[in-house]
């Protein structure tokens, strides 16, 4: 089978490392692809934003399977038009992928099914928003509505960093996504990652993970996309696997089903485990990045089996094996990120560091140079990824391949995979 993947970052590179495995593929192709992937994958059509063109260049490389990995896409609705041309797809429908572009959408369903989440208001204007605010009191979480990069969300420790919140929403500074505002209360406990892969009518948990959100060691610094990850997240049981899928995940297909817009992809829920329980905190439609790279590392089964079930809507015949060891993610990005940094730098040292026992080394923001060299093209740039027994093998076959790679112009997160200042174990 031809399968054509969609996206350019770390979890794209991932995912094609994955799906090049798979004695079911026989040409891989990307659009766009970053200075990694390209070395295992063919180019696909250069803009994916003209779906014509995407459908035409289907139709010439005889595609059986397109992969969609960012939202953007999703959202845009490029699997709506892939299907409506015939072509078998993994990733939502526009409609479906509202789970992820609208928060107030999600909270609608969790409201409607009875699915545990902060409690909320949707509000439409600067005066309604502040009100509700000073009535609620501190804490308070502002949200802009729509996708905003990841960065339109405030946790408000007081009356008045949440009431300039508001005003920073309806005052343009996320765009369209702030034209409406969800408040919530803010949920204490530990942050997890579920995954859930899902036909549009059953979904099957897949392995969970815990992220580091912050720049710095300590969970200190701005928020990102992510600095870093660990496989399975230390307090993941089986016996809360089951309540998420049964209390959280079941109910949001169920509803996405008797609305008439099955979802169909990767369900990433992000959660709270609250001493109450996990509550939902958002959904993405899609896998998470650096997420999928962990995930990946400890699939065992065939990624292009499982993915081409899910898009053809029948997912009983699969059931996907996972390795028991640790899998660790260290980001390494460009110095400045997430606020300003340099592109062009270049970057030596990629095969000693994947010559690592139990290493692979995914690309993210990466380009080939005019000599075929790797350069920075991005924030969050390399990914250095590991397998071991325990978290602390994994951590430590990571940190010595990370240590390899010569770039003076990257830093990273010394402490992923350990006791997190928020109280994540490394067990
Ligand atoms: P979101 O984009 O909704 O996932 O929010 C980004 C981050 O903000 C989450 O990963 C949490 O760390 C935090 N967050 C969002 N909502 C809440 C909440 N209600 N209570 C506590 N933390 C939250």
């Amino acid at each position: 089978m031809n399968v054509l993947l969609i996206g350019g970052g770390g979890r794209e590179h991932a995912l094609a490392w994955k799906l090049k495995q798979s004695p079911r593929l026989d040409t891989l192709y990307c659009s766009p692809g970053n200075g990694g992937i390209v070395s295992i994958a063919v180019p696909g059509p250069a803009e994916v934003s003209d779906h014509a063109k995407v459908v035409a260049f289907c139709h010439e490389a005889r595609i059986g399977l397109v992969v969609i990995g960012p939202e953007a896409p999703l959202v845009d609705g490029l699997a709506d038009d892939l299907r409506a041309a015939g072509f078998a797809v993994f990733g939502p429908s526009a409609a479906a992928a509202q789970l992820e572009a609208s928060k107030s959408f999600t909270k609608a369903i969790c409201a409607e099914r009875g699915i545990p989440t902060a409690r909320y208001a949707h509000l439409a204007n600067r005066e309604d928003a502040l009100a509700y605010a000073r009535a609620h009191g501190a804490p308070l979480v502002v949200k802009a509505d729509g996708l905003a990069a990841g960065k339109g969300v405030v946790i408000c420790e007081t009356l008045a960093a949440a009431e300039e919140a508001i005003a920073a929403c309806f005052s343009g500074a996320f765009g369209a996504a702030g034209s409406s505002v969800v408040i919530e209360e803010k949920l204490v406990g530990e942050e997890a990652s579920f995954f859930a892969i899902c036909d549009g009518t059953h979904a099957l948990p897949l392995a969970s993970a815990k992220d580091y959100k912050r720049a710095y060691d300590g969970d200190v610094g701005p928020n990102t996309g992510g600095m870093g990850c660990i496989s399975p997240a230390p307090m993941m049981t089986d016996a809360l696997s089951a309540r998420i899928m049964s209390e959280i995940v079941t109910p949001t297909l169920q509803a996405m089903r008797d609305r008439g817009t099955p979802f169909q992809g990767v369900l990433y829920a992000g959660l709270m485990i609250t001493g109450e329980g996990p509550k939902l905190i958002e959904y993405n439609v899609r896998f998470g990045d650096p997420e999928c790279q962990v995930l990946m590392l400890r699939l065992k089964s065939d990624l292009l089996t499982l993915l081409y079930a899910a898009a053809r809507g029948d997912l009983s015949g699969v059931s996907p094996q996972w390795s028991d060891e640790r899998a660790v993610t260290v980001v390494m990005a460009a110095k400045g990120y997430p606020g300003d940094y340099e592109k062009g730098s270049v970057i030596r040292g990629l095969e000693e560091a994947g010559a690592t026992g139990g290493v692979t080394v995914f690309h993210a923001g990466t380009k080939l140079g005019a000599n075929g060299e790797v350069v920075a093209h991005g924030g969050r740039v390399l990914n250095v990824s590991a397998l071991g027994r325990d978290a602390a093998d994994a951590r430590s076959r990571a940190y010595a391949a990370a240590g390899k790679i010569d770039w003076p112009g990257g830093f990273y997160r010394s402490d992923i995979g350990l006791r997190s200042s928020r109280g994540a174990g490394d067990s």
